[in-house]
């Protein structure tokens, strides 16, 4: 776990003077890595850092000689930290770099933002347990939750081609679909799209195969954390699962939001992770004092929707729901580092875990449609008269996360929007 230290102090503030003002996404206790070119251009893609409403060109500032993200986020503990440390320097007030790092700062209006790295793998998880116990009843009502779900962090491996940075537009799949009483599937667009909002964890530093991550080196191997919506096709979903889990109902689009959170940003903004009395205790393997004392991330999480009538109107999106990732995920990002390796996978730089559907315990907390209109059968109703059971073309669906903290600066994980069409 990372130590607090110079770069987390709140007194501090930068001269780039939008990171200074309440409420900013990212101030400089942030400090986000992403890929960005300018708007309209045709060049490669640069490492940048967000600060305030601008982008630091780390080549251009002379923090770094190369635009492969993935070079960048193998490096050690050591050298991350040293590189966040040499970014906060240079961008605090009072600076001498100011003159010179001016010149290497575009406005974040103005650059195109692509996926923050070359993504090899992509796995998915099913952390959120109140998730898993609700759709567990939609779809299993003897057996909501498998007897597995305590012991084992429940994934499946996920397709990386089909994950796009926020402001994705997708066309909604089609595939296989059965209604419970017809006798044979039809083939058709699917007409239960739904949204999940989750975390996704980006592997730093990665294993060699055969040598499994101990759970109290993990937290080392973890870069840090982005904004995912995993889109699925529930009617896909409920007809193809079993026996091997999800397929074509979840590989047609994925999004993230451009900016990478550090594990090092989000060291104020840790958790104890404690499982409630009477549940099993995780095995060894997935278990150690550190993960116990701080292993949870302290995210709070909202997501809205704004539909095509909204959008032509001027009508700005409106929440579906709030929660927080402590009360959510029944795993932290260093079991699933553990769980994932314990077999000998090579875990490697870039790739992606996704935490799983992040549902509050509460109603309202509830990170997809399917679980807000229990299963369809209660449709939701927007402020201007709109109803939804699930998406339709044209919804533009937004996920924001933020950390927020009594002596922290609130740093944000930005957004991540999405189309369907
Ligand atoms: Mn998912």
């Amino acid at each position: 776990m990372t130590a607090l230290n110079a770069t987390h102090d709140p007194k501090l503030r930068s001269w780039v003077a939008s990171a200074n003002e309440a409420g900013c996404d990212f101030p400089i206790q942030n400090l986000p890595f992403g890929r960005f070119r300018f708007a309209g251009s045709n060049e490669a893609f640069r490492i940048g850092v967000a600060i305030g409403d601008q982008v630091l060109d780390l080549r251009a500032a002379g923090l770094v000689d190369t635009d492969d993200m993935n070079a960048l986020m193998e490096a050690g503990t050591q050298e991350r930290q040293a590189l966040r440390a040499a970014i906060s320097a240079g961008l605090a007030e009072g600076s001498e770099k100011q003159a010179a790092w001016s010149k290497a700062l575009l406005p974040q209006a103005k650059a195109e933002m692509t996926v923050p790295c070359r993504i090899g793998d992509y796995t998915d998880f099913y952390t959120g347990i109140h998730h898993a116990t609700t759709i567990g009843k939609l779809f299993r009502p003897d057996q909501p939750l498998m007897p597995n779900y305590k012991w084992v962090p429940i994934g499946y491996h996920g397709r990386a081609s089909s994950i796009g940075v926020s402001g994705q537009v997708f066309k909604r799949p089609q595939g296989q679909t059965k209604a419970p009483d017809a006798a044979e599937p039809s083939f058709g667009p699917s007409k239960r799209l739904d949204y999940e909002l989750e975390l996704g964890f980006f592997i730093g530093r990665g294993n060699a195969q055969g040598e499994p991550i101990a759970i109290a080196d993990a937290e080392e191997h973890l870069f840090g954390v982005t904004l995912l919506n995993d889109w699925s096709a529930r009617d896909l979903q409920a007809w193809e699962y079993q026996p091997l889990g999800p397929f074509l109902s979840k590989n047609f689009a994925s999004t993230l939001s451009p900016w990478i959170v550090t594990m090092e940003a989000l060291a104020p903004f840790r958790a104890k992770f404690e499982r409630p009395a009477g549940d099993p205790q995780p095995l060894p393997y997935l278990d150690s004092a550190s993960n116990r004392e701080s292993g949870a991330l302290d995210i709070t999480l909202e997501v809205l929707l704004q539909t095509a009538k909204m959008r032509a109107e001027g009508v700005a999106p409106v929440r579906l729901t709030r929660g927080n990732t402590t009360e959510a995920a029944y795993w932290t990002a260093a079991q699933l580092v553990a769980h994932h390796t314990v077999n000998g996978c090579n875990l490697q730089p870039g790739d992606l875990l996704g935490s799983g559907t992040l549902s509050g315990p509460e109603a309202d907390e509830a990170g997809s449609l399917i679980e807000l209109t229990l299963g369809g059968k209660q449709p939701i109703t927007l402020p201007n008269g709109e109803k939804r059971t699930f998406l339709e073309d044209g919804d533009t669906l937004v996920m924001r996360g933020w950390c927020e903290r009594d002596g922290a600066v609130r740093i944000g994980l930005g957004e991540v929007t999405g189309t369907v069409v």
